[in-house]
């Protein structure tokens, strides 16, 4: 027997809808990759994007056609977001951060019909498009004055001018396709995640709780993560739920950029990577500033150093989650929130609700929740991945339904996960595994150290040691023996590294983490 209650869709433009109706007012500020301030608010940003998606419909646009955007974060970004799901066509986000062949590849496999892109990324642009012929046309996220002459872009403000923006949204059903993004494919080809309205509503529902991000009405959002990077963590859904002043930063993330920002805008949320967090505390140790209005920020998409954590918390006061997910979960799985600011968190944390998780050994049987053994890490959710775009014969659950992550972890008693590594990543030095991750967080807390890798050299012996490359902090200098101190107590004595290397750069690839398979052709086997 059906419950008797009403009909409601569970679709993406209702986020916006209500914000528009009951946080009309709240302020979304955007900085343009040039710098320049814009100002709107929620209700700018709804009927602008009702004019976007009209132009969308008279162009031809219709439901399940892919929309690219190439772009950093911003009021028309998160316009054209809302403009293309609103009428059931796909919002494919591109990393401009990937080579220009990858991008090219992503565009032909999703058959984008029209393009987006910020004017910083013309370059990437007059490279990818003579390889994309399903490109039916350009617009510039940019006023006339921008556009580039020879380009045959047409700028967003003059396509949405003068539009009608009472077109209606939604009124499909809540399944249907709204987002599209590729995973950054370390291995064969990129794979697309495709989101539905329902998987992206219920995962930005399941950011707000406390224990998540957390945040509310009153809070001034900082959205570092960017809008490519994973549905930018559910914070263009959640943050106009909430009614949350929300603060768009452009491409420049350094650590004097975002500082800049939080203090004009008076930002008391933020969510990024860790480099992008190290960055930031470099430039408060090197400019002797605090923060004065940052409360809290989730760090995620690579493990966060302890010493980085206690460094917010204990000097700064700042609380730091501990956030673990991926592309094919919308993308958070795990939320780590520490009891208080004495106590870092660690570990990656609990799942969050609509999540659930599991570990296994090699052969799929159950691995003990104890703390100490390691299994793979599979998980299942209302929104995680079921199958890649274009590849929906290829199963990628198990009999049980789960999707495995690719990552090595532990789950203690009280349901807190740790995430050892990378399979790929982890060292199997003995027939024991030793985790990267533990040894870098361990070397990374070194005062001399920006930042530190740890890869898996062959071994005639162990098979595998591990090697500790570090780049130093401007100016430092260090020994290999300095370091190795440093590790000792610190670490098992067997997981102390084989030898220490130092680089001016460590790479990392287009989502801000550490690229180690550019790392190991440059060190084991530089061409
Ligand atoms: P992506 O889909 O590009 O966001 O990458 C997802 C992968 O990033 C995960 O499978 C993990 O290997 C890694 N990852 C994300 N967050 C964390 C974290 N907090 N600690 C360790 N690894 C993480």
């Amino acid at each position: 027997m059906p419950g008797l209650m009403q009909d409601w869709p569970l679709t993406l433009d209702r986020f916006l809808e209500h914000a528009r109706r009951w946080h009309g007012d709240r302020e979304v500020v955007s900085r343009a990759n040039e710098g320049a301030i814009t100002r709107c608010n929620y209700t700018d940003i709804h009927r602008r994007a009702k004019q976007f998606s009209h132009a969308l419909l008279e162009h031809g646009i219709v439901r399940e056609d892919r929309v690219a955007t190439l772009a950093f974060n911003s009021a028309r970004h998160l316009e054209a977001w809302y403009g293309i799901m609103g009428i059931g066509a796909v919002c494919h986000t591109l990393n401009p951060r990937l080579p220009a062949e990858q991008l090219a590849w992503i565009v032909n496999h999703a058959a984008d019909r029209l393009i987006l892109a910020d004017a910083l990324c013309v370059p990437i642009l007059k490279q990818i498009l003579p390889r994309c012929p399903s490109i039916e046309r350009v617009v510039l996220l940019a006023d006339e004055s921008q556009l580039p002459p020879d380009l045959g872009a047409v700028a967003y403000e003059s396509w949405i001018a003068g539009r009608d923006s009472g077109c209606v949204w939604g009124d499909f059903a809540e399944d249907t396709a709204a987002g599209l993004c590729y995973t950054s494919g370390t291995t064969g080809d990129p794979k697309g995640v495709l989101y539905s309205h329902r998987s992206n509503y219920l995962h930005g529902l399941s950011t707000l709780m406390p224990d998540v991000l957390g945040f509310s009405g009153r809070d001034v959002v900082l959205a570092i993560v960017p809008m490519f990077h994973a549905n930018a963590w559910g914070l263009a859904f959640a943050a106009p739920a909430a009614g949350a002043k929300l603060v768009l930063p452009g491409a420049r993330l350094d650590g004097a950029s975002v500082f800049e920002l939080m203090e004009t805008e008076g930002v008391t949320f933020s969510a990024g990577v860790p480099t992008v967090w190290q960055g930031l505390l470099q430039f408060l140790e090197r400019e002797h500033v605090r923060p004065t209005t940052l409360k809290r920020i989730v760090s995620g998409g690579s493990a966060a150093p302890e010493a980085l954590m206690r460094t917010y918390q204990e000097k700064y006061g700042i609380e730091v989650r501990h956030g673990w997910g991926m592309t094919e979960m919308s993308p958070i799985g795990t939320v780590n929130s520490p009891p208080d600011l004495a106590t870092p968190a660690l570990e990656q944390g609990r799942a969050i609700f609509n999540v659930d998780m599991k570990l296994t050994d090699d052969g799929g049987h159950p691995v003990p929740h104890d703390g100490k053994s390691f299994g793979h890490l599979k998980v299942r959710g209302a929104a995680v991945a079921r199958a890649y775009f274009r590849r929906e014969s290829e199963n990628i659950l198990d009999a049980g339904g789960w999707f495995d992550t690719g990552d090595i972890a532990t789950l203690d008693e009280g349901g807190i996960l740790r995430i050892t590594d990378r399979a790929k990543d982890v060292i199997k030095s003995g027939g024991e595994w030793i985790s990267s991750i533990d040894i870098e967080n361990a070397a990374a807390a070194h005062p001399k150290a920006a930042l530190a890798a740890v890869i898996g050299v062959p071994h005639a012996k162990w098979g595998e040691r591990p090697l500790l490359i570090v780049q130093l902090k401007p100016g430092a200098s260090a020994s290999a023996q300095e370091f190795l101190d440093f590790l000792e107590g610190r670490i098992a004595r067997w997981w102390m590294p084989e030898a220490v290397q130092f680089v001016d750069t460590i790479p990392l690839g287009a989502t801000g983490k550490i690229d180690k398979k550019r790392l190991r052709a440059d060190v084991i086997d530089p061409a």
